[in-house]
C-alpha cells in the first residue's frame, strides 16, 4: 500500500511517515500545494492524506483538481472543525475527514475503510468499444472473439482499461503490472504491449491500444 501524504507541517509529515512506514505503507511526502497536486496526479496511490490549509495550494483545490479523474481515496486533515468546512470537503470528494490534533490509531482505522471501500466498489467488468474485459474470470473479449492472453497481458489491459482515456507511463505500467520498480529502460513493457496489441487489435478491427510517444500508452475507442 503506498500512500501520499500532503502536508506543510514536518512536525505531522514525520509523524505520519513513520507511524505508516511502521505499518508496513510506502510513504511519499509533499510539503507544498502544487508538488502535491502534481504527485497525486503523476503517481499511483492507494490513498491521499491531504491537509487544508497549505502553501501553494490548499487542499479543497487540490481535490477540485483530481476529481473525477483520478478517484483515489482521500483523507483530509485539518484544524478548522465546523460543520461547513466538513462538508466542502466532502463535496470536493473527500472520502473521509479527520480534525487535528488525531490520533494515529485512529487515522489508521479510517485510512484502512476508505482503502477497502475502493477496492470493493471497483468494477467487474470494463467496456471499451466491442471490448469487454470480465475482471474476476480474468477473461477479454472483443465482439464474439475471445482474446487468449497471459496472466500477465491481462493485467496490463486491465490496468489500461481502468484508466481508460489516460496516459498511462512505462513506470506505472511496471509498478501496477509487476509489482516492482525495475530500470524501465528494459524492453519488458515494450514486449509484453506488442504481444498483447497484435491479440487485442487485429486486421480490421478499430484500433484500441495507442502508443504515445515518449508518455506512455491509451485505451481508447477513436472516432
Ligand atoms: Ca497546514
Amino acid at each position: 500500500m503506498k500512500i501520499l501524504v500532503i502536508e506543510d507541517e514536518l512536525k505531522t509529515v514525520e509523524y505520519l511517515r513513520q507511524g505508516l512506514t511502521e505499518q508496513g505503507y510506502s510513504v511519499d511526502t509533499a510539503t507544498d500545494g502544487l508538488d502535491g497536486l502534481h504527485l497525486a496526479t503523476t503517481g499511483v496511490y492507494d490513498a491521499i492524506i491531504l491537509d487544508v490549509m497549505l502553501p501553494g495550494l490548499d487542499g479543497y483545490s487540490i481535490l477540485k483538481s483530481l476529481r473525477p479523474s483520478v478517484s483515489t481515496p482521500v483523507l483530509m486533515l485539518t484544524a478548522k472543525d465546523t460543520l461547513n468546512n466538513k462538508l466542502e470537503g466532502f463535496n470536493a470528494g473527500a472520502d473521509d475527514y479527520l480534525i487535528k490534533p488525531f490520533s494515529f490509531l485512529e487515522l489508521l482505522a479510517r485510512l484502512q475503510v476508505i482503502t477497502r471501500r475502493t477496492h470493493t466498489k471497483e468494477e467487474t467488468h470494463i467496456h471499451i468499444g466491442d471490448l469487454h474485459l470480465d475482471l474476476l474470470a480474468r477473461r477479454a473479449t472483443r465482439g464474439k472473439r475471445r482474446l487468449d492472453l497471459t496472466a500477465k497481458e491481462f493485467a496490463l489491459l486491465e490496468v489500461l482499461a481502468s484508466r481508460q482515456s489516460q496516459i498511462v507511463s512505462k513506470t506505472v505500467i511496471t509498478e501496477l503490472v509487476w509489482d516492482i520498480c525495475f530500470d524501465t529502460n528494459t524492453n519488458v513493457v515494450e514486449a509484453t504491449i506488442k504481444r498483447l496489441r497484435s491479440k487485442l487489435d487485429t486486421e480490421g478491427e478499430p484500433k484500441l491500444l495507442h502508443t504515445i510517444r515518449g508518455m506512455g500508452y491509451v485505451l481508447e475507442q477513436r472516432p
